[in-house]
């Protein structure tokens, strides 16, 4: 490894980091990670502390997991790479497809088309949702609905869909046809509603008439989080989900469940769809698929849908669509071991008990620190504290507040995310009572400092 004046150096002499203007990496030099174990990550200083991100929602299981560094290297030893384009399969990829079968099959979910990531998950279920129709005679059903503060990745079907201006303003002309309604997001909503129930039946209602307006048969599909997680862990009501897949079933619209983050158990249940008690008719995963040791990802489909594509006379179920890496051998093999942890694991138990933990220690800090406008989650391990800069009237916090928070939980021992005026917790699904303690505490002082 390069040392430490190297790499602070030239972090931002050849590099441009996602999600950051080149100039802020030069003005704020970022924490430079060169090492991490259990729950704990290491920086190129020597500072040790809790991940209260797990790395980008994404490190279910922690950095310590054997069982797939070893699956990973007898991979690389056995078959590094083939691809599983027409003609060509790998016995990796083969058991991965059955045993995810046999974890969604709960969700209706009896198929799977792999991907290398949560963006090429999004744009391979929107494009299939598409295909779908064409195969059943509805070429006319093009258009997706989504809700607004939803996330979806990055290419440019799913920033189409992302009900976040931030990711959409600068790369506009997007995907035509995409329209968004409200997000049953209780603190602030264009209906001035305070009770989710009633925000769950107003958004619902929000649904129904955007597909009255556009026409019910011009909508290919519409596509959601289980639990909103970019857009600042929006949990919505639990009649929600459900009225959402009775209005798409209703209506002949797909459900694309995007469940990069809610798959595999953050919500403190094996998936958000699950959680609701929702059947979708795609569901999209990655991130904890592989645990961040390999970029992959996987499009669960449902039975109804498969069968679509699998008894086609007509020609048109050729799946025009796949990347170099869908199916890739090492990252078959990493999700195979993962998965097997998983279950092992029982991570749901400890995701729902953590989870109840912080959010009632984040709770704590709302009667202590005015700061705090709201706190949510309570599903599992994924969590928002909304800081505002005045409580009565909601007002935004000073830009540079979500930063010093982190700043000084950092110095604390805990590393959280911002978002916005939002900081999120999405810790690995193992974290100890001790590292949920360790995060209150360094959020306490990070409040305070404000
Ligand atoms: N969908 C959701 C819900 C996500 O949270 C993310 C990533 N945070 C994506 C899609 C995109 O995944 P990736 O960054 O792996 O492309």
């Amino acid at each position: 490894m390069k040392d430490e004046n190297y790499l602070k150096a030239n972090n931002a002499r050849s590099l441009w980091h996602p999600m950051t203007a080149p100039s802020d990496s030069l003005n704020n030099p970022p924490t430079i990670i060169t090492g991490a174990s259990g729950t704990r990550i290491r920086d190129v200083d020597g500072h040790e502390v809790v991940d209260g991100v797990g790395g980008l929602w994404n490190v279910n299981l922690g950095y310590s997991c054997q069982p797939v560094k070893d699956a990973i290297a007898a991979q690389l030893d056995r078959l590094p790479y083939y691809s599983i384009f027409r003609g060509t399969s790998n016995d990796c990829v083969i058991e991965l497809a059955e045993e995810l079968r046999a974890f969604f099959e709960p969700d209706g979910l009896t198929r799977a088309f792999f991907t290398s990531g949560g963006s090429d998950s999004v744009e391979t279920a929107l494009r299939l949702a598409r295909q779908y129709h064409k195969i059943r005679g509805e070429a006319g059903r093009t258009k997706f609905l989504s809700l607004k503060k939803g996330y979806h990745g990055t290419h440019i079907g799913g920033a189409s869909v992302n009900g976040n201006a931030n990711f959409r303003t600068q790369y506009e002309p997007l995907l035509p046809g995409c329209f968004h309604i409200p997000a049953p997001y209780t603190y602030r909503n264009p209906f001035n509603e305070s009770d989710p129930e009633r925000l769950a039946q107003l958004c619902l209602q929000a649904l129904e008439d955007e597909i009255a307006f556009q026409g019910a048969g011009t909508i290919a599909a519409f596509i959601m989080e289980p639990v909103l997680g970019a857009g600042g862990v929006i949990v919505p009501h639990p009649s929600f989900m459900p009225g959402v897949a009775a209005l798409c079933r209703k209506n002949g619209i797909l459900l694309i469940a995007d469940e990069v983050i809610t798959a595999f158990g953050r919500t403190g249940a094996w998936s958000g769809s699950r959680l609701w008690g929702v059947q979708p008719d795609f569901m999209c995963t990655a991130k904890a698929i592989t645990n961040g040791y390999f970029p992959f990802g996987a499009v669960m489909i449902a039975e109804s849908v498969a069968q679509v594509f699998e008894t086609d006379e007509s020609g048109r179920a050729a799946i025009g669509h796949g990347y170099t890496y869908s199916g890739h051998p090492v990252g078959a093999a990493a999700a195979l071991a993962c998965l097997a942890e998983t279950k092992r694991l029982n991570v749901i138990d400890n995701a729902t008990a953590r989870g109840a933990q912080l959010f009632d220690g984040l709770m704590r800090l709302k009667d202590k620190h005015d700061v705090i406008g709201d706190v949510r989650g309570g599903k599992g391990l994924m969590l928002a504290v909304e800081l505002v800069g005045d409580r009565a009237s909601k007002s935004a916090p000073p830009k540079a507040q979500p930063g010093q928070v982190q700043a000084v939980a950092y110095q604390q021992g805990a590393m959280v995310r911002v978002s916005g005026p939002n900081v999120i917790l999405s810790p690995p699904l193992v974290l100890t009572a001790e590292d949920a303690t360790v995060i209150l505490s360094a959020l306490d002082a990070g409040f305070a400092a404000l």
